[in-house]
């Protein structure tokens, strides 16, 4: 498909014709070899699979599964597992390209993978959930483990589901296997340090961004969408680390703003204790849309994806996005922004932390080393900070936007290892 009719119709097409479109475009711009392109097009490997569950009622209910194995030419792939009603084979590509590039811009010693299980977990026992997780790593069994793929949690999938499937790999192969899978519980070999990563790996790109954009952080004015695990620790660390002050923050239901700043100790109590942030003393309400255009220097989506769209782009007044949240900004999104000279931090560069302390997780698991949080920490920065120049050089030398130079360099690596391996 030629390169401008892809970028004028990303909107409407499905996320695995996305994925290929935007690698067509670092293709172009990096000049990459047609064949190694024709090659990194599809999943190297992708499975389809029936997983027959006994559930409570005495019947068995059969459900589909998916392992999408995209490129391991730099190592294991890499990636979680999704438990969704409207789970597809195309999502699963999609996600597991995307993981290829994150991981190899924070140049981790891993591929790209991911899964999903066709199912609503919501309607599923506790007994029916491990026993659909146990049989899922029944039915890829072949194809997994510490040295081939490594799972981790995804939507709707937790430590718990992770330490159960840790269990039936390790009593199929018979013997502990804790490098299987990441993201299991603290208790079962997690890595400390997992539960902030993600926010904290975003802190550090922004530090360098800050630098690199001459914005100083002490005197910065910031605004949050999203008050999950990312934009808490979002809210938490930006405080903490660089004196920032957080005015806005906003969750499904309602939107907060205070122009002298909002307390994130406070603001996470009352939200522990009403469950929303509606009503918090002392602020104004604000509307997720009024949230996003509001006049601060930094703004951090950790919410949805397709937040930022050609509808509000030239509106947005902040000159640093830290993109948290998967997939927020929009391509027409991202063309507005660049003209503007908005700086956006893309997801795969933004919120590689989480993959990062998890390949930590691995590592720990293979060679039964623990490390303590400050060591988690410091590696930490250090990954997210050359991820972040080796993008800032791309994105300048081929005069693209961060999300294309991220791409250039992503592409550019992974292609390299296909090339030694004489693949292609
Ligand atoms: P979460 O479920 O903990 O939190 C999501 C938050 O978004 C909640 O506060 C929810 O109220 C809020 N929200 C939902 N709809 C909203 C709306 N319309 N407007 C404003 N807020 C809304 O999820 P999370 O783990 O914080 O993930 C958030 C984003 O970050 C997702 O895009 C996720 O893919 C991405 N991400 C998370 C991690 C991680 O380690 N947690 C890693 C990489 C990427």
């Amino acid at each position: 498909m030629p390169l401008a009719q892809v970028t004028s119709t990303t909107e409407e097409l499905n996320p695995f014709k996305i994925a290929q479109a935007q690698l067509d475009k670092a293709a172009e711009i990096i000049g990459l070899d047609p064949d190694v392109h024709e090659y990194l097009r599809e999943p190297q490997r992708f499975l389809a699979v029936r997983i027959p569950v006994k559930m409570d009622d005495g019947t068995t209910k059969t459900f589909t599964g998916f392992r999408s194995q995209y490129n391991d030419a730099r190592g294991p792939a890499k990636g979680g597992i999704r438990y969704h009603p409207e789970e597809t084979a195309d999502t699963v590509k999609a996600l597991s390209a995307w993981m290829t590039w994150k991981t190899a811009i924070v140049d981790l010693p891993l591929g790209g993978g991911k899964g999903g299980v066709i199912c609503d977990p919501k309607k599923l026992s506790v007994g029916e959930l491990e026993r659909l997780s146990r049989g899922w790593v029944r039915a890829v069994a072949q194809f997994v483990g510490p040295e081939k793929d490594v799972p981790a949690p995804d939507v709707y999938t937790t430590p718990q589901i992770m330490g159960w499937m840790m269990d039936e790999l390790s009593t199929i192969r018979g013997y502990n296997v804790p490098g299987f899978i990441t993201g299991k519980p603290l208790g079962l070999w997690g890595s400390v340090g997992r539960g902030d990563a993600t926010a904290r790996g975003g802190m550090y790109v922004l530090r360098e961004a800050a630098k690199a954009k001459k914005v100083d952080l002490s005197k910065a004015t910031v605004a949050i969408q999203g008050f999950g695990n990312a934009g808490q620790f979002a809210h938490k660390l930006v405080t903490e680390l660089f004196g920032s002050k957080v005015v806005a923050v906003s969750d499904s239901t309602s939107g907060i703003f205070n122009e002298k700043g909002l307390d994130f100790e406070k603001v996470r109590q009352y939200k522990e204790k009403n469950g929303s942030l509606k009503g918090f003393p002392g602020a104004k309400p604000v509307t997720n849309a009024d949230l996003l255009t509001l006049d601060v220097d930094v703004l951090v989506p950790a919410a949805l994806e397709n937040q930022l769209t050609k509808a509000n782009a030239a509106k947005v007044k902040a000159k640093i996005i830290l993109e948290l949240a998967n997939g927020p900004t929009t391509p027409e999104a991202d063309e507005i922004f660049h003209k503007k000279g908005v700086f956006v931090l893309p997801d795969f560069l933004a919120n590689a932390g989480g993959v990062t302390v998890s390949y930590f997780e691995w590592v720990q698991n293979q060679t039964g080393d623990y490390w303590d949080e400050a060591e988690v920490q410091k590696r930490l920065d250090t990954k997210m900070t050359k991820a972040f120049h080796a993008t800032f050089e791309a994105a300048q030398k081929f005069k693209v936007h961060m999300r294309m130079g991220a791409y250039a360099v992503s592409v550019a690596r992974v292609a390299e290892a296909v090339k030694l391996r004489g693949l292609v």
